[in-house]
C-alpha cells in the first residue's frame, strides 16, 4: 500500500488522482490533501478517502470546512475527522507529512513552489505535474533533489513519455531519476504538441480570440490556465524547460513537433539513432498511473488503443511567428539562471490577465518578453530561493503594470 499526499486535489491533476486511487483500493491511500477555494468539493473527498490532515491554502476558510465537517458529522453519523491546517505553513506540513511516501504536485503555478520544496527536504518521491515549480526554481530545486534522494517522477504525459522510454537504459539502469544529470546516450528529445485551440487559425485570426476560444483544448480536458498555456504555445516552451532540467539535456538537442491527433505523447533518440515512443490516447491518468506505480505497471481495464481505429498520425513542425511564446521559452531557458523565473511568473500573470478579459489573447507573448528584456540588467546565474521568490514578484509587476498603462 502506498500512501499519497495529494497537492491541489480539487483541480484536474488532483481529482484524476484520487479517481485512481478510487480503482486501486488495495494499492494506495491518500493521508494528505491540500486545496484552493473549492469547499463543496473537499467535503466529498475528505469524507470518501478519510485522509489524516487537510490543508486549506486560504486559512480563512478552516472555520467554514470545519463547520460544514461537523454538520455532515451530524446528519450522515460518525467518521473520523481530519488534522485541518491552513496558509503556507499548512500547504508545507500537508507536503511534508510524516505517514506519505508519495507526493502528487496538482498546485497550479509557482504557488506550488513552497510545499515542493518542503516534500523534498522531507525526502518524499515526487509525482511532478506542477511544472511551473520547476521552470522558475531549477536552481534551488534540483540541488536540494540531491541532497535529499527524493525521486522526481514526471507526471506531465510529455515527459512521463519520455521517462517511459528511458527505462531499460543505462539512465534507468544507474536509477538518475530526473535529477538534472545527462542521461548518457540520449541524443534528441522530441517533445510532441496538440497544437492548442488555435492550430488551425490563421495568425491574423489571433486578434480575436476569445477567453472561451482559449480554454476549449481539442484533445485534452485541463485547468484553465494551462489549457490558455497549450493555445498560445507556452506550456510546449515550459516543457521544454522542464526537460532540460529534469532530463540534463542541452536545448539544441530538445525539439517540439506538432502532433495534432495527440497519440504519441513523446519521443526519444538514443545514441544508436533508435527512436523510441510511447502511444495512448490522450488520458492523464496514465502519466499519473505511472509515476504511482513505477517502476511496476499495474492492470487497467482503460481504453486501449489500436493505430486503425487512429488510421492517421501527422506530424508539422511548429510556427514559430504564430506563437512567440516558444522562442521566448527557448531563450529564457538558454540563459538559465534567473530568467526562466521571470518568463514564469510574467505568463502567470498574463494569462490571468487575459482570462479576466483585461488583455487580449495575441498581447500575452508581447508582455512576457517585455518582462524578460527589463530583467536581462538585473539577470543572475545562480539565485537562491528568496532571489526566486522576489524575482517572480517582480515580474509580476511589471506584467500589471503594463496593463494598467493600457487601461489609462
Ligand atoms: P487546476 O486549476 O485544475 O487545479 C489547480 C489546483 O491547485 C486546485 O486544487 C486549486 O485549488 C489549487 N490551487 C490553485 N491556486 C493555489 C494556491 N495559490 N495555493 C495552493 N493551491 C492552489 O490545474 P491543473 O490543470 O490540475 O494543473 C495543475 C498543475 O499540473 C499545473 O502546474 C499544470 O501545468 C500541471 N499539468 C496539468 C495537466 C492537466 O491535464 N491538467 C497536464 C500536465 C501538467
Ligand atoms: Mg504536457
Amino acid at each position: 500500500m502506498k500512501t499519497i499526499s495529494v497537492l491541489g486535489s480539487t483541480g484536474s491533476i488532483g481529482t484524476q488522482t484520487l479517481d485512481i486511487v478510487e480503482e486501486f483500493p488495495a494499492k494506495f491511500k491518500v493521508v494528505a490533501l491540500t486545496a484552493g477555494r473549492n469547499l463543496p468539493l473537499l467535503v466529498k473527498q475528505i469524507q470518501r478517502h478519510n485522509p489524516e490532515v487537510v490543508a486549506l491554502a486560504d486559512e480563512s476558510l478552516i472555520p467554514e470546512l470545519e463547520q460544514q465537517l461537523q454538520t455532515l458529522s451530524q446528519t450522515k453519523g460518525p467518521h473520523t475527522s481530519p488534522q485541518i491546517l491552513g496558509g503556507p505553513d499548512g500547504l508545507n506540513a500537508a507536503a511534508s507529512w510524516k505517514s506519505a511516501e508519495l507526493v502528487v504536485t496538482g498546485i497550479v503555478g509557482c504557488a506550488g513552489l513552497l510545499p515542493t520544496l518542503a516534500a523534498i527536504k522531507a525526502g518524499k518521491d515526487l509525482a511532478l505535474a506542477n511544472k511551473e515549480t520547476l521552470i522558475a526554481a531549477g536552481p534551488v530545486v534540483l540541488p536540494e533533489l540531491q541532497k535529499s534522494g527524493s525521486r522526481l517522477l514526471p507526471a506531465d504525459s510529455e515527459h512521463s513519455a519520455i521517462f517511459q522510454c528511458l527505462q531499460g537504459t543505462p539512465w534507468a539502469e544507474n536509477a538518475r531519476l530526473s535529477t538534472g544529470i545527462p542521461t548518457p546516450g540520449l541524443r534528441r528529445i522530441q517533445l510532441t504538441a496538440s497544437g492548442g485551440a488555435f492550430r488551425d487559425w490563421s495568425a491574423k485570426d489571433l486578434i480575436k480570440a476569445t477567453v472561451k476560444d482559449a480554454i476549449s483544448h481539442p484533445n485534452w480536458s485541463m485547468g484553465r490556465k494551462i489549457t490558455v498555456d497549450s493555445a498560445t504555445l507556452m506550456n510546449k516552451g515550459l516543457e521544454v524547460i522542464e526537460a532540460h532540467y529534469l532530463f540534463g539535456i542541452d536545448y539544441e538537442f530538445i525539439e517540439i513537433v506538432i502532433h495534432p491527433q495527440s497519440i504519441i505523447h513523446s519521443m526519444v533518440e538514443l545514441a544508436d539513432s533508435s527512436v523510441l515512443a510511447q502511444l495512448g490516447w490522450p488520458d492523464m491518468k496514465l502519466p499519473i498511473l505511472y509515476c504511482m506505480s513505477w517502476p511496476h505497471r499495474l492492470e487497467t481495464p482503460w481504453r486501449r488503443l489500436n493505430l486503425t481505429d487512429v488510421r492517421e498520425l501527422t506530424f508539422r513542425a511548429p510556427d514559430t511567428a504564430k506563437y512567440p511564446c516558444m522562442e521566448l521559452a527557448y531563450a529564457a531557458g538558454r540563459l538559465g539562471g534567473t530568467m526562466p523565473a521571470v518568463l514564469n511568473a510574467a505568463n502567470e500573470q498574463a494569462v490571468a490577465e487575459f482570462l479576466d478579459e483585461k488583455i487580449h489573447f495575441i498581447d500575452i507573448p508581447k508582455m512576457i518578453e517585455t518582462a524578460c528584456e527589463l530583467h536581462k540588467t538585473d539577470w543572475s546565474e545562480s539565485p537562491g530561493l528568496e532571489d526566486i521568490l522576489l524575482i517572480d514578484k517582480w515580474s509580476r509587476k511589471i506584467v500589471q503594470e503594463q496593463v494598467s498603462k493600457r487601461g489609462s
